[in-house]
């Protein structure tokens, strides 16, 4: 096909149609008009409605194979039932709205690990997400608490765990433990289904303010690197922007757009989290005001028309009185919902039992659908080690 034949074929658009939709999508974050609201909204539903986004008929569980492309007019909500493991609670970095970091930290023991992963098997959860603060190596306490253990880092430590997850239980590890180099994020792509990393704001205005000032590892350059090398690698990642921390519409809209621009470039993004502020006492942000639930769902709307085919997730504990509503703007995920683990990050949030989850999606016309922390279209051997997909293979 010559290039004149294929550009006709394939649109492109061009760099010019590219700023318009930025600013257009700017302009609707800033106007009140309640008219443009509904005017977007109508637009995702009929893009729904002529299936120019897939609505999940190949991201499901893939045990049911009856229930994904022969049922294409049924719009299924997913969700990864998981355990939460908090490994290790120290962090170097100090974000203004945190309350998982402690100074005073916990490093889980083997035992302990264990013990939630065979509980979750129990419960016929899939994903293991292993979660800690970032760089824990460089303090010095934890660095000995390790090597009293048999471990030189935190991630040989984690690296065993994994291993042993896939090794005795169901469950498909996923790790979420900040900034990782390319050696890193390759050596625990061999015992992960997936990764993940919320890239928070690509604003370097924003790293400046009281949200990210005293965290190192915000810097969204860096960030955006390890999203990259996890695209270069062929990990099929999650990540997510959080909403309320000081940023301007400007700054969402753009770091939308650089997560549509890696995935664009490796194709490995496979969801993207909108995560909402919470206010907690005790924080330094405390007084910072959360989102109201009418921007989170303008942000959403954005999201969606940039992302197009990219799940939206949105943490239902964190927004279990508007979530449901949500799903007007195309989110189509839920995300993790642990029915044995508290969501240790925002501990005041419970997680909502399963069936409640499902009554609210299904009060909605959609169907709740369980899937695996990766999801189906990268379940291959590009995209998986061996140990990964056989395990996967091994349990359809
Ligand atoms: S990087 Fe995560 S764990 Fe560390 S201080 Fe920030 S929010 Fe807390």
């Amino acid at each position: 096909m010559s290039e004149k034949n294929f550009n006709e074929f394939v649109e492109f658009p061009s760099v010019s149609e590219e700023m318009s939709k930025f600013e257009e999508f700017v302009q609707f974050l800033n106007s009140n008009n309640p008219s443009e609201v509904i005017d977007k909204l109508n637009l995702i539903n009929e893009m729904e409605k002529s299936n120019k986004w897939d609505n999940k008929s190949n991201k499901s569980n893939n045990k049911d194979k009856t229930n994904t492309n022969t049922e294409s007019n049924k719009k299924y909500i997913t969700y990864s039932k998981n355990v939460f493991i908090p490994l290790c609670n120290w962090c170097r970095n100090v974000c203004g709205y945190c309350t998982f970091r402690n100074e005073n930290y916990k490093l889980m023991n083997k035992n302990e690990v264990k013990e939630i992963l065979l509980k979750g098997d129990k419960y016929g959860c899939k994903e293991a997400l292993f979660t800690f603060g970032e760089n824990v190596d460089e303090n010095e306490k934890i660095r000995e608490d390790l090597k009293k253990m048999g471990y030189s880092s935190i991630l040989e430590y984690l690296y065993d765990l994994e291993d042993w997850c896939l090794n005795n239980t169901e469950l498909l590890p996923h790790t979420n433990c900040g900034i990782l180099n390319y050696e890193e994020l390759k050596l625990l792509k061999e015992v992960n289904a997936s990764m993940g990393l919320m890239l928070e704001n690509s604003s370097e205005r924003l790293f400046k303010t009281i949200a990210h000032k005293d965290s190192p590892g915000k810097e969204p350059k860096k960030r955006l690197k390890m999203i990259e090398n996890a695209g270069k690698l062929k990990i099929p990642f999650t990540t997510g922007i959080l909403i309320g921390i000081g940023e301007t519409n400007e700054e969402i809209v753009k770091s939308l757009y650089d997560i549509k621009k890696l995935n664009e470039e490796y194709g490995h993004i496979q969801e993207v989290i909108i995560q909402n502020f919470r206010s907690k006492k005790g924080i330094p942000m405390e007084d910072f005001k959360e989102p109201s639930p009418l921007k989170m769902l303008k942000v959403l709307i954005v999201a969606k028309l940039i992302l197009n085919d990219i799940s939206i997730q949105v943490p239902p504990n964190l927004n279990s009185e508007t979530g449901q509503l949500f799903l007007f703007a195309g989110v189509d995920d839920w995300g993790g919902v642990s029915p044995l683990t508290k969501d240790y990050v925002n501990p005041e949030a419970p997680w909502p039992e399963i069936e409640e989850l499902r009554r609210y999606t299904e009060e909605f016309g959609y169907v709740l659908k369980e899937r695996l922390p990766v999801y189906e279209k990268y379940i291959n051997k590009t995209w998986l080690s061996d140990k990964v997909l056989e395990k996967i293979l091994y349990k359809k």
